[in-house]
């Protein structure tokens, strides 16, 4: 067996301990004779997996005890439509941040329920920035205002939050959640697609204030009605359990492995620094995005020459260090570091590119 290095924007990397420890479970669970995937998502077994993911996630991330936690399906791209369903409707009207394709996937969802108004956008630099924002123009009024807070395609992050006062904070933070210690309690909604950094495709968690619960619109489809899955402990019908249960040995391994989400956004930290540092040095390829905008978890980057883009990527594919080609929108390079991404897989891709660089 040899395992590439992985910098896919997700599906992505997961530790090797998740798997490995996913692998010995997977014939028979703890003495059940059956395997997670196998098992009834009402038995005690499966319970006491899904309360002990959110028992892990609660302490890991700092949640208060104000906000329920919800394992649902349907991607982040579900929450686009979710949110203006179940917030959009007391004034109707919404603001949005518009910093890259996911923003404004968002942000058009919620303008088919109500007044969606994008505050600011990026899009005139191809969204290789996070635009300033004029409180001044916020919309006192919004039912919600909604930022993408990592932007996985284009690789910037909000380096501070906007002030929206009383207007509750909703952000998408697929690809930066479990990355680096958040103050949840500075937004309404968190919610994330677990595909990056929590665990495999099918599962998104959803972090809601109480208070945001229960004032669903009408129209709104059972399944799309945060009510329903908060009163049913996200067991109003069968939860994604497999991706549950790998979710929570992530979690596991982010406590006990790794030693906590700062340890985790140290390294983190240090992985991107050594990256940067090193495409700010070198005479061949250029970071996209600048200071102080850069995502830790994304990192867009380009040769100038795309006939030598795609040489790169090819011969870094044949050298073990797989899906580094840029979005398909911007073309170019992106490597994704996530947590499960190692330090030493960051190294060895600096290496590879210094060695390339003396061959071009
Ligand atoms: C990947 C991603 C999405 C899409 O997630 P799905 O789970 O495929 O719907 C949305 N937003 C961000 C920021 C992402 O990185």
């Amino acid at each position: 067996m040899s395992r590439v290095f992985n910098f896919s924007p997700g599906p992505s990397v997961l530790p090797e301990w998740v798997l490995e420890k996913a692998a010995g479970e997977l014939l028979e669970f703890c003495d059940t004779g059956q395997s997670v995937m196998e098992m009834s998502h009402r038995s005690v077994e499966y319970k006491n997996i899904i309360k002990d993911c959110e028992k892990l996630l609660r302490k890991i991330m700092s949640i208060p005890d104000n906000y329920k936690v919800l394992f649902l399906q349907g991607g982040a791209s579900s929450q686009f439509a979710m949110v203006p369903l179940n917030l959009m409707n007391n004034s109707g009207k919404a603001d949005y941040v518009i910093t890259g394709q996911w923003a404004k996937k968002a942000y058009s969802e919620g303008a088919k329920f109500g007044k969606a108004n994008a505050v600011a956008s990026s899009a005139d630099k191809v969204f290789n920035y996070i635009p300033k924002l004029d409180p001044a123009v916020f919309d006192k009024d919004a039912d919600y205002f909604h930022i993408c807070l990592n932007n996985t395609i284009y690789g910037t992050k909000f380096d501070k939050l906007p002030d929206t006062g009383k207007v509750p904070l909703v952000t998408d933070a697929s690809s930066c959640i479990l990355s680096e210690p958040i103050d949840v309690s500075k937004f309404g909604i968190i919610y994330a697609g677990a595909q990056k950094n929590m665990g495999p495709a099918g599962l998104t968690v959803v972090i809601i204030r109480e208070d945001l619960i229960g004032n669903a619109r009408e129209e709104t489809p059972t399944m799309f009605d945060y009510k329903t899955h908060a009163d049913n402990g996200s067991m109003y019908n069968t939860p994604p359990t497999y991706s549950i249960y790998i979710c929570k040995l992530v979690l596991e391994w982010i406590e006990n492995r790794v030693g906590g989400l700062e340890k985790l956004a140290e390294l983190n930290r240090k992985k991107a620094g050594m990256f940067y540092e090193y495409l700010d040095n070198s005479s061949v390829f250029k970071a996209t995005v600048e200071n102080p905008h850069r995502s830790i978890m994304n990192i867009p980057f380009v040769t100038g020459d795309e006939i030598l883009d795609k040489r790169f990527v090819t011969s870094a594919a044949k050298n073990g260090f797989v899906n580094l080609e840029g979005h398909r929108s911007v073309g170019g390079m992106r490597a994704s570091i996530y947590n499960a991404m190692p330090l030493e897989g960051v190294k060895k891709l600096i290496e590879f590119m210094e060695r390339f660089e003396k061959e071009v």
